[in-house]
């Protein structure tokens, strides 16, 4: 399966450069993931790059994610010493968590520097993901509610803009961007279902097919419920949701290709109930 053809090596190497040097200037690093893939949607290097900085993982679109599962990520990740937190970035009441959490670290931080003796200047932190997990809409949540933009700095890289969040929080306000696990098949799969990524690695009908056979085995009941299919896993379900979602060619026939289409929308889009495709 080939996919996300923008990550030829060549992008994947700039992108890890530019994500090194703006790891030099931050303290904290948060890392957004999506709720209903912690697995996928990480990137394979984030791990060991920025070695020594405070990390904050976020399970972002927790609206659409199975709330059990999360839970269960979340201990994990804890587990693992890391500081996890669920939120809908879209929602600004979510980002009061995260904003009291990354406060914290800071003032643990200034604590640190001025025993050093080293002079206190704010904590620094940026945003890290693959793409479409949701990194822009939290810059933007997080920008919104203290929004000065303090300018280049003298000694920074030029063009990096800082949003200061608090007196003693900035944001870097480019996140950084990184390509997904996409050598693993499995992992380009979910992420399309979840349109986590939008090349089309596979006809609709397939991907479909896909999709559910992976909800099949986690949410037997979802497209029963939602759409009164029958449960005898019928090899000519799209037919049937054709004919349930009065989705018809102009003869009359069931249309399988807009069943498809309708199916993959509903799934990524939360209608089928609140899915997590992936356990700790
Ligand atoms: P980026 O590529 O990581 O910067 O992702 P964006 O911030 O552009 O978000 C990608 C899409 O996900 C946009 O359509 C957002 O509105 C949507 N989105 C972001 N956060 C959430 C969330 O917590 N829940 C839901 N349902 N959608 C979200």
């Amino acid at each position: 399966m080939s996919i996300n053809l923008q990550w030829y090596p060549g992008h994947m190497t700039k992108a890890r450069r530019a994500m090194e040097e703006s790891l030099r200037l931050v303290d904290m690093i948060v890392e957004i993931r999506d709720a209903r893939l912690p697995y996928s949607s990480a990137n394979p290097d984030l791990a060991g790059m920025g070695q020594g900085k405070k990390r904050i993982l976020i399970l972002n679109k927790s609206d659409l994610a199975d709330p059990e599962e999360t839970e269960k990520w979340m201990a994990a990740f804890r587990q693992q010493d890391m500081i996890p937190l669920s939120m809908d970035a879209r929602v600004r009441g979510d980002c009061t968590g995260i904003l009291r959490l990354l406060n914290e670290l800071a003032a643990e931080k200034k604590a640190k520097d001025l025993k050093r003796g080293i002079k206190n200047r704010p904590a620094r932190l940026m945003v890290a993901g693959i793409p479409n997990v949701g990194k822009s809409t939290l810059i933007n949540s997080l920008a919104g509610r203290a929004s000065t933009k303090t300018g280049d700095k003298p000694g920074v890289t030029r063009g990096l803009q800082w949003i200061r969040l608090s007196a003693s929080l900035e944001l870097l306000d480019t996140p950084g961007i990184l390509w997904p696990r996409f050598e693993e098949e499995a992992v380009g799969l979910k992420l399309a279902l979840m349109g986590a990524i939008r090349e089309e690695i596979l006809p609709a009908e397939e991907l479909a097919l896909a999709g559910r056979k992976l909800l099949e085995e986690r949410y037997p009941k979802a497209l029963t419920e939602r759409y009164g299919l029958s449960e005898d896993n019928s090899p000519a379900w799209l037919t049937e949701l054709a004919q349930k979602q009065s989705l018809l060619q102009k003869g009359g026939e069931p249309d399988t290709a807009r069943a498809a289409a309708r199916f993959l929308d509903d799934l990524k889009k939360g209608k089928l109930g609140r899915i997590t495709l992936e356990s700790p």
